[in-house]
């Protein structure tokens, strides 16, 4: 269960952006996180319900935006989202292809007062 591990993260960020911004309560946070982290939006949810008791965030809603994992075909350049873990370039065939995107752990925006 790593969510833990990236509550503990996330929840550092806000605290730290919370007293940056004079913030008693946080009311909303809003994440973005690549689909490669195979993170379970169930249990990242409970346990930031967990660990985020008697802190700032405590009432704070978590918004999660799932970022497809895209990849960069190495012989054509195209890039393609994949489903799956197998990658198989659409316009040439090619199977080895680089990450560009889908493994972000983003905080975009935070709401308070
Ligand atoms: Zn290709």
């Amino acid at each position: 269960m790593h969510e833990f591990g990236i509550v503990d993260g996330i929840l550092s960020i806000v605290k730290e952006t919370a007293i940056a911004n004079s913030l008693s309560n946080v009311s909303s946070i809003k994440l973005r996180i690549g689909e490669m982290r195979q993170i379970a939006s169930e249990m990242l949810l409970f346990a930031f319900e967990i660990a985020a008791k008697e802190t700032v965030a405590e009432d704070a809603k978590l918004d999660i935006e799932y970022v497809p994992v895209r990849l960069r075909c190495r012989s054509c350049q195209s890039e393609s989202e994949i489903k799956d873990s197998r990658f198989i370039c659409p316009s040439c065939g090619n199977m080895i292809g680089d990450v560009v995107a889908g493994k972000e752990l983003q905080m975009i925006s935070l709401e308070g007062e």
